[in-house]
């Protein structure tokens, strides 16, 4: 594999590959096995993992960072990842999430369909297994295993018990196998209605971990699935559904997030009893999969809950999921992060076993190392302030005359050519490219002007960056006192690139952009949308916590060649950082950029 830093994933992935842990699996060592795989070729050696989201919602980046370490360790280790949706739970689950997710994977990067040899699509739902669920739900009814539990769902939390307290028997634990086998029937049947009874695992009431404690495995929804319609109104637990969706799917490393190692041992506990033979049949065979569990990403000031995501998104606080504030795959594409960056992200952060928080600049960092060589540099003007050069027609002859000019695309890499621009009498600076009265070491324009010890001061000389050395002349204030308007002089024969253009030394460069070909467009600078490091989300009016100053939209001026772009073209502004067309808002007609990042961090934070 690549040079990437070990951890124990790699570690596992590595021993199992070394003991030929999978080498000797065979398709349909079990019923279940057989009844799944008649659909294809699957080479039973190669290391499979998977991503597993439920389609209750958007991607988020915590998700991007599951499916770079599972696509990341199949393709470095010559395996596969299934693309899985673990659709058991009907009320909140929607194609249109379905949908989504397909794309956000895809555009960072990923893809499950790979050769034919391989076994096709490899894409999944777990709603195409509720047959073999059910089938194995049986299976442990008819080893004694599971029980229809008709108590009420307060009842059944009381005889738990706690850490300290061994819980306590149902009065349905003593069922028979026929029995169990006809109230699990009644229940699938559809008479009983939601909550009047569960199918629970018979294993240990006593047991220290509370997840064995005859945990629910079945219950019962009235509720129509967007996959499976009516077809079914009982639906497995996660917990039961997910060790036989990855042993169906002949996982070998089946990796999630740490808050589920206390499940680990159900999940050994359940694929083990679907092994044993029932009348001669198991469901699965050996070798099974195995579980491991890392430290979910936690990146300061986002909420990465799907849950919190939807409320935001319902309550309107946000414009939509892909709101470019949010931490949604959507939003961050749309704001500009790239799929390398967030790939980048995704190494840097590794795979660990102890929970941490990392900062959100290790996203910012990750896109300014991806886009320094990659984004070709522009001008756009955010905060315009007009700056007239009065003694133009006496130079060139003409108001009308225009100097041609160029600049590189990328200041390091020449041979990508130069972008043609402009320089006419009337252009756009930033209006903090100009103060009234210099302070100590502002270099760029000042007027002339009086210093604090009566001195009398020259206006600056500058260069407009790739044109030509002017001096400051004078500048005209509104009624509130800000200028409105600089008055300079052209400094004849100095412009870049010409033998003149060090004949005037200067000590400030400014940007700019010529009146006569800059285009207004709409400019989106955002700033977090929760100030809070680790934003406190426990009570009701956790959104009263949301930035209102989080997004901030100005009116700007860009260069001519960049509202032709299309959707998500990726440009560093000169001194503003980096930027990108807005996915859905900009055209030709109506151009719109967001900042995604500043070229540094911001000081103190
Ligand atoms: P949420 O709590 O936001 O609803 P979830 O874990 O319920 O997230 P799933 O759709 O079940 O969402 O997640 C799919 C996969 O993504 C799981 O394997 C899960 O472990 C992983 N995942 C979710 N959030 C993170 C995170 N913050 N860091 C790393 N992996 C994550
Ligand atoms: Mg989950
Ligand atoms: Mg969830």
């Amino acid at each position: 594999s690549p040079a990437r830093p070990s951890n124990f994933l790699r570690q596992a992935i590595e021993r199992d590959l070394a003991a030929g842990t999978y080498a000797q699996r065979r398709w349909g060592g079990g019923a279940g096995d057989a009844a799944f795989h008649a659909q294809g070729e699957l080479d039973p050696a190669a290391v499979r993992l998977r991503f597993p989201p439920e389609p209750n919602g958007y991607l988020h980046i915590g998700h991007a960072k599951s499916i770079c370490l599972n696509f990341g360790l199949a393709r470095d280790y010559g395996g596969l990842c299934h693309m899985r949706f673990d659709d058991t739970n009907p009320e909140k689950e929607d194609d249109e999430y379905v949908r989504a997710i397909l794309r956000d994977v895809r555009w960072l990067g990923f893809d499950w369909a790979s050769s034919a040899s391989r076994g096709g699509e490899n894409l999944y739902f777990a709603s195409d297994y509720f047959d073999l669920m059910h089938r194995a739900a049986v299976h442990l009814i008819r080893l004694g295993l599971a029980y229809v539990d008709e108590q009420s769902a307060d009842d059944m939390r009381r005889q738990r018990g706690d850490f300290a307290t061994p819980g306590t028997d149902s009065p349905f634990r003593g069922r028979s196998v026929d029995e169990n086998l006809a109230r699990f029937a009644a229940m699938k049947a559809g008479g009983l209605p939601d909550g009047a009874a569960v199918l629970r695992a018979k294993i240990d009431m006593a047991s220290p971990n509370m997840n064995l404690r005859d945990p629910a495995i079945y219950r019962i929804r009235h509720t129509a699935h967007h996959r499976t319609g009516d077809a079914w109104c009982i639906y497995p637990m996660y917990t039961f559904a997910h060790p036989i969706e990855d042993a169906l799917e002949r996982i070998s490393h089946s990796i999630c997030t740490l808050e589920f190692e206390d499940q680990r041992p159900f999940y050994d506990w359940l694929l083990e009893q679907l092994s044993r033979p029932v009348e001669g049949q198991a469901l699965l065979a050996a070798p099974l999969p195995r579980q491991y569990e890392f430290a979910r990403l936690n990146l300061t000031h986002v909420v990465t809950s799907k849950r919190k995501l939807l409320q935001m998104v319902q309550q309107g606080v946000v414009s939509g999921w892909d709101d470019p504030r949010l931490p949604t795959i959507a939003g961050l594409r749309r704001r500009g992060y790239t799929a390398a960056s967030l790939q980048l992200m995704a190494e840097r952060t590794g795979a660990s076993k102890a929970n941490a928080w990392n900062d959100y600049s290790v996203l910012d960092i990750a896109l300014r190392d991806d886009l320094d060589a990659k984004a070709d540099r522009a001008v756009a003007i955010l905060q315009p302030l007009e700056l007239v050069l009065d003694n133009w027609a006496d130079v060139f002859g003409s108001d009308s005359h225009r100097e041609p000019c160029a600049a590189p695309l990328h200041p390091h890499h020449p041979e990508r050519g130069q972008r043609p621009f402009t320089l006419g009498p009337r252009v756009w600076i930033e209006l903090d490219d100009f103060a009234a009265v210099p302070s100590k070491g502002f270099f760029r324009l000042f007027p002339p002007h009086t210093d604090a010890a009566g001195q009398a001061k020259p206006g600056s000389k500058v260069r407009l960056k790739y044109g030509y050395v002017i001096e400051c002349t004078g500048f005209e204030a509104g009624a509130d006192g800000q200028p409105v308007r600089v008055h300079a002089h052209v400094v004849p024969d100095t412009k870049s690139g010409t033998p003149g253009a060090d004949s005037v030394k200067v000590k400030g460069v400014v940007t700019w952009l010529g009146q006569h070909e800059a285009v207004a467009a709409e400019v989106r600078l955002f700033d977090h949308l929760f100030l809070e490091e680790q934003p406190s989300l426990d009570g009701d009016d956790w959104m009263q916590h949301v930035n209102p100053q989080s997004l901030q939209r100005v009116q700007a001026f860009v260069s001519p060649d960049l509202v032709a772009a299309p959707p998500l073209a990726h440009w560093q502004f000169e001194r503003h950082g980096y930027f990108v067309s807005d996915e859905r808002d900009h055209s030709a007609a109506t151009p719109v950029f967001n900042r995604v990042t500043a070229l540094k961090e911001a000081k103190g934070k």
